[in-house]
């Protein structure tokens, strides 16, 4: 089980967006998929159907301690892919575990847990990609993604200040690793919301290149209006119009996703445990 954090804390960079077509595309292509969502407003929730009524308990349950992670995952209309829902109460959820210890590692616990569930049962679906939807800030919420995720995949949205929020995203990542979680990578940067017709967008595509080198993904997700629909109707863009560039490009992501991972657990041999 690969555990991924999508985080950036600016809001609107495309986060969401990638956790929940990232998530499908790698479920269409045969990997078993959780997406969690770690983020109060809930809208990886909504984008994959779960009504704000059918979310009885959530992921603030699950980090407060009171319940399993198994036990609030729901199935979505995308076969082998999942999600943990969240509710409002997660705002809350900071103060409520500010004074415990563990505070940072409630997450990595209940995944824990869950790995010793399914290997319990020999459970032939145990998840093999983990995405979590972080928030849009550096708060107790995106640390304890970070203190349980293997790695951090980073949206970025093709505007003038792209990089601004970037080396403040990296020094956290490297602070997380200083701290909580030493082998936490950085599992690469996806650029979002690319407008052709935009000169400007290219520049920034050209600058975050020369400043993170390989790690930018190859694939640029373009600004298309079917991304962007689709989470009112509940579903992913792969299922709402699967030929549009939208849905192709996030097909293409996952494949490089796991094609770095292959090339990751050849490089380092802890990982390949
Ligand atoms: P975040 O989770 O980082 O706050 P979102 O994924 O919610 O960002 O995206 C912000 C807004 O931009 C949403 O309204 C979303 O539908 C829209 N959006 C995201 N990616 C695209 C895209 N590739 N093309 C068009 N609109 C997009
Ligand atoms: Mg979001």
């Amino acid at each position: 089980m690969r555990v991924l954090a999508i985080a950036n804390q600016k809001g609107g960079v495309g986060k969401t967006t990638t956790a929940i077509n990232l998530g499908t595309a790698l479920a269409a292509i045969g990997e078993n998929v959780l997406i969690l969502d770690l983020d109060p407003q809930g809208n990886a929730s909504t984008g994959l159907g779960v009504d704000r009524h059918a979310r009885r308990f959530s992921t603030y349950d699950v980090l407060l301690g009171e319940k399993a992670l198994a036990s609030v995952i729901q199935p979505t209309a995308v076969p082998r892919l999942s999600i943990a829902p969240s509710t409002l109460d997660l705002l809350g959820v900071e103060l409520e575990i500010a004074s415990r210890r563990d505070r940072a590692y409630a997450l990595k616990s209940a995944l824990e847990g869950l790995v010793a569930e399914a290997s319990d049962a020999s459970e032939p679906q145990a998840f093999t990609y983990v995405l979590i939807d972080c928030p849009p800030s550096l708060n107790l919420l995106t640390m304890n993604a970070m203190a349980a995720a293997h790695s951090v995949l980073v949206p970025l949205q093709c505007e003038f200040f792209a990089l601004e929020g970037l080396s403040q995203l990296l020094s956290t990542v490297e602070e997380i690793r200083r701290t909580l979680n030493p082998a936490l990578s950085i599992h690469g940067i996806v650029l979002t919301m690319f407008d052709q017709r935009n000169s400007l967008a290219g520049q920034v595509v050209a600058d975050v290149r020369a400043f993170m080198g390989d790690k930018v993904y190859d694939t640029v997700i373009p600004r298309n209006v079917r991304v962007s629909e689709a989470p009112s109707h509940g579903k992913p863009v792969l299922l709402y119009d699967l030929k549009c560039s939208g849905s192709q490009a996030y097909l293409k992501l996952a494949s490089e996703v796991i094609q770095r991972e292959r090339r990751y657990r050849i490089a380092d041999p802890v990982l390949s445990e």
